[in-house]
């Protein structure tokens, strides 16, 4: 089974940084038939990268757009123009969106099917702040946000969903082993409730936050975790290749993913 290395590259690197970088991971040469990586690149970087792709992977994604297809909206980008830039993929939901620019649940849902109306595959992040955890409510959240976001979707609408607990993202604290297996769990048993996937086959799940290359093997061994969201660590070729690494080295049974 194909397993997933996502890289955030956030709001970093000029277009030759992100150039060289991407050359960086091409050459990697992880085993594209066992790993499917993929790089969300700056919108300014996004064309040329896609462009000037000598293998098939890292594939490339767009970090944000817009719901509409197009329109009076100063400063964004559609999902159809992020595709027509050569986007294959794009995140919806990420914390940063959520917390910076005030995305609601509902706006990740309309996002999600301007998403797929352009033939995007969207990686839908979902994840509790440490408040939450501390209510012991991220069970609730992440019911909540798979369920507001898959709203009215199609049930064989493609889909990668990334578990990232939001106190993880780009603080250096990773969620302990039993965290994010029970966070997994919990996510695919929802999926299924939602009728997006069985025993059978399964969305994928990644996780995000903070991951590295010492704590990627440990997190890789999980029978849920389908992949990786990495943010940091993506920015250097050597940590996401290590990561990258760890991924294909880790044991661990083979789930049927969508
Ligand atoms: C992210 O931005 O999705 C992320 C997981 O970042 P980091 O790896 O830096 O925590």
């Amino acid at each position: 089974m194909t397993r997933i290395l996502a890289g955030n590259w956030k709001m970093n690197l000029t277009l030759a940084e992100a150039r060289a970088l991407l050359r960086s991971v091409g050459d990697g040469d992880l085993n594209a038939d066992a790993l499917l990586t993929v790089v969300f690149p700056p919108m300014s970087a996004l064309a040329v990268l896609a462009a000037e792709r000598r293998t098939s992977d890292p594939r490339i994604g767009a970090q944000s757009c817009h719901a509409d297809p197009k329109g009076a909206m100063t400063g964004e980008v559609s999902p159809e123009m992020a595709r027509d830039a050569g986007a294959e993929f794009a995140l919806v939901g990420h914390s940063e969106r959520r917390r910076l620019f005030c995305e609601s649940d509902q706006i990740v849902q309309a996002k999600l099917k301007g998403v797929l109306r352009a033939g995007l595959k969207p990686l839908l992040c979902i994840g509790e702040t440490l408040a939450e955890r501390e209510r012991r409510e991220t069970r609730d959240v992440l019911s909540r946000q798979l369920t507001r976001a898959l709203d009215g979707l199609p049930p064989r609408a493609p889909l990668w969903v990334a578990y990232e607990p939001v106190w993880a993202i780009g603080t250096g604290v990773v969620a302990t082993v039993d965290e994010v297996a029970e966070a997994h769990a919990w996510v695919l048993e929802e999926l299924s409730r939602m009728g997006r996937g069985s025993a059978a086959g399964h969305p994928p799940v990644l996780y995000g936050g903070s991951v590295d290359p010492k704590n990627a093997s440990a997190l890789a061994a999980l029978p849920d975790v389908d992949g990786f969201l990495v943010g940091g660590a993506s920015l250097q070729a050597d940590s996401f290749l290590a990561i990258g690494g760890a991924l294909l080295k880790s044991e661990r049974r083979a789930t049927p993913v969508d």
